[in-house]
């Protein structure tokens, strides 16, 4: 359940989590907040400072992010250079705060790895897609994550190094009433 390289949780663990974390917003009533991050340009940190270097980076962003974050909530590796981060109780302006301080931080700080050629220090980018959960409207898991999905493409498209927030569900979508026949 947890990811080798940088011992955070991998995606079945934070299934599990966010399937526990949806029922729990529903019944209670609780607000929720889902954010994909996804490291820019990150093929070419490999391509420029070798493979073990992009490791490092990646360790060094977890290690990074998992200290700003409470207990409760969650950082999962899903993917090559993609995170998630999930924040029960956190509404629309503790997700802003959370997300912004980590994509300020991760530019901020150069992160400093060891290659051929020596001690190098590089600065790297996130792009961050967050989704705020209307309490008790959450209903679809899939919905949701692909709402995390748009925000984040939102944020690449929108030239990188940057946060971009949605609403679960779309303010624009219509009341699903099932009465079309
Ligand atoms: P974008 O800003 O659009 O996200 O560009 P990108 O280069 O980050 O995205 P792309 O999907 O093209 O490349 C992701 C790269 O991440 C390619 C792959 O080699 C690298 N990667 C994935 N997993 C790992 C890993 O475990 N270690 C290292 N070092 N690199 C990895
Ligand atoms: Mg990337
Ligand atoms: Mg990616």
């Amino acid at each position: 359940h947890y990811d080798s390289l940088t011992r955070l949780p991998n995606r079945m663990l934070l299934a599990d989590r966010l399937g526990h974390a949806l029922t729990q917003t529903r019944r209670h009533r609780l607000l929720l907040a889902v954010a994909y991050i996804d490291l820019d340009g990150f093929k070419a940190v490999n391509d420029t400072y070798g493979h073990a270097a992009g490791d490092e980076v990646l360790r060094e962003m977890a290690h990074r992010w998992s200290s700003r974050i409470r207990t409760s909530d969650m950082l999962a590796r899903i993917g090559g250079e993609e995170f998630c981060l999930l924040l029960p109780q956190a509404d629309e302006v503790s997700a802003r705060r959370v997300t912004e301080e980590i994509r300020r931080e991760s530019e901020r700080t150069p992160v400093t790895v060891t290659n051929d050629a020596g001690e190098q220090s590089l600065t790297v980018t996130v792009s961050i897609g967050v989704v705020s959960v209307a309490a008790q409207a959450v209903d679809d898991i899939e919905a949701l994550l692909e709402r995390a999905d748009k925000a984040l493409y939102a944020a690449k498209q929108g030239g990188r190094n940057r946060v971009v927030e949605l609403r679960y569900p779309p303010p624009e979508a219509p009341e699903a009433d099932g009465a079309e026949t």
